[in-house]
């Protein structure tokens, strides 16, 4: 089966098509600017020397699109002959409420539900929305799945996503945590049973997922139980340049001070933040060790600050699972910074969690990076939340294409 996935953002998209016979892949890509000047689709074909690029008008998602299903049957730079040979397309889509546990077949009564939800996920949910509507007008005889952000994470217990509000505001207007970069975690856990030989139903996981935004998950026996982000992407661990967790108070009393808006607040609190707020630097952790080799203390502040949460999260989970097997690396920072890990995983002796320093020399690959005598297993994985999704497609379509025999 050979499966489109499309990840579509307000004026960018990115895209990947794979054969799911031996889960190749087969191309990818980006468009940026939609609906501005200088729209352009960088197209890549694995195994080709060159990317290819064209700059051409688009002013909506549709062309867009249109370009995409171009590129991918060109005679010269494309994989597929014909667009016959697409099966089904994958969407990823952030926010699906409490209406979805798992990925759906796309149709109108669930576009309904994610219309829905676009007031819990204003800036994602929208462009979601509108790439799907406009693979569609295009694709209109392919089958489309929906692959949620949020659908791994409702296994998690009321004790874990309900907060200490009023009731109301749950009943109301669906206040409480649901969690992100679902598609990621479930991916490494899926990844980590099989690296440690073992169902995942006999397995306590924590799954780190450290990039410019930045999660963290607790999964006992295949279930999330706990998770860092919430009600937004903005709770939980400092991020590249969210502030995570934060006195509730503190926000209320600046903005008093300085005279911000509510637009305002929201602005500082997920851009102004996280390690680039602390160090007046960068939210790029490449830029951060740079700097505090260089002996700048604010960006060795910030890498503290970040670590320090981490190793917060990682012990409370392990409470809250009475232990943990494996310790899951993942994403931009937890793939390829060997430094961070090391903070991260220094002086847990204690709880059976022992770093190899040598093993921890390892960049973008998946590695078992803890030391033999280590109790829990501290494992390198790289995420892969497109083969994840296709993965996902493949499955509802199939499960389609049977009920309807
Ligand atoms: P992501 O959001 O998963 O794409 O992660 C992006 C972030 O990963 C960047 O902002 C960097 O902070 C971090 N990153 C990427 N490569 C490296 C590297 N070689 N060393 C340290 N951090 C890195």
């Amino acid at each position: 089966m050979k499966v489109l996935v499309i990840n579509c953002g307000s004026s960018s998209l990115k895209y990947q098509v794979l054969d799911m016979e031996g889960e190749q892949l087969l191309a990818k890509g980006l468009v940026e600017r939609i609906g501005m000047d200088g729209s352009v689709i960088t197209h890549t074909k694995v195994g080709a020397d060159e990317k290819w690029k064209n700059v051409t008008p688009m002013p909506t998602h549709k062309e867009a699109i249109a370009q995409v299903l171009g590129a991918i049957v060109d005679p010269e730079h494309g994989v597929l002959k014909s667009m016959d040979e697409l099966d089904a397309v994958g969407h990823r889509v952030v926010h699906a409420g409490e209406h979805y546990s798992h990925s759906v077949v796309i149709d109108d009564a669930v576009l309904k539900v994610l219309d829905e939800c676009s007031a819990l996920a204003p800036l994602h949910n929208p462009p979601n929305i509108l790439g799907i509507r406009a693979c569609q007008e295009l694709m209109p005889n392919t089958p489309m799945v929906a692959v949620f952000d949020t659908a791994f994470h409702q296994t998690m217990p009321a004790e874990s996503y309900i907060y200490a509000l009023p009731y109301d505001y749950y009943t109301k207007y669906g206040v409480r945590r649901y969690g992100f970069h679902g598609t990621s975690h479930k991916y490494v856990a899926h990844r980590a049973a099989e690296m440690l030989g073992l169902p995942e139903s006999q397995l306590k996981l924590i799954t780190c997922h450290l990039g410019n935004g930045a999660s963290i998950t607790a999964i006992k026996n295949g279930k999330v139980v706990d998770t860092s982000m919430g009600f937004t992407p903005l709770e939980g661990l400092v991020m590249g340049t969210r502030c995570g967790d934060i006195d509730p108070s503190i926000m209320t009393y600046v903005a008093e001070k300085e005279g911000l808006s509510n637009e305002e607040v929201n602005d500082v609190m997920n851009k102004q933040s996280g390690v680039l707020g602390i160090s007046g630097i960068s939210s790029d952790f490449r830029d951060l060790e740079a700097a505090a080799e260089d002996g700048n203390e604010r960006a060795q502040l910030a890498m503290k600050v970040f670590a320090h949460k981490v190793r917060a999260f990682i012990g409370s989970y392990i409470a809250e699972m009475n232990g943990v097997d494996a310790i899951i690396f993942t994403a931009g920072v937890g793939e390829n910074d060997m430094g961070m890990r090391d903070i991260i995983c220094d002086n847990l002796d204690n709880l059976g969690i022992h770093l190899d320093l040598i093993r921890n020399r390892t960049r973008g690959k998946e590695a078992v990076i803890s030391a033999d005598d280590s109790k829990v297993k501290i494992l390198l994985i790289p995420t892969n939340e497109e083969l994840m999704i296709a993965r996902d497609t493949v499955w509802k379509v199939n499960e389609l294409k049977n009920s309807q025999h």
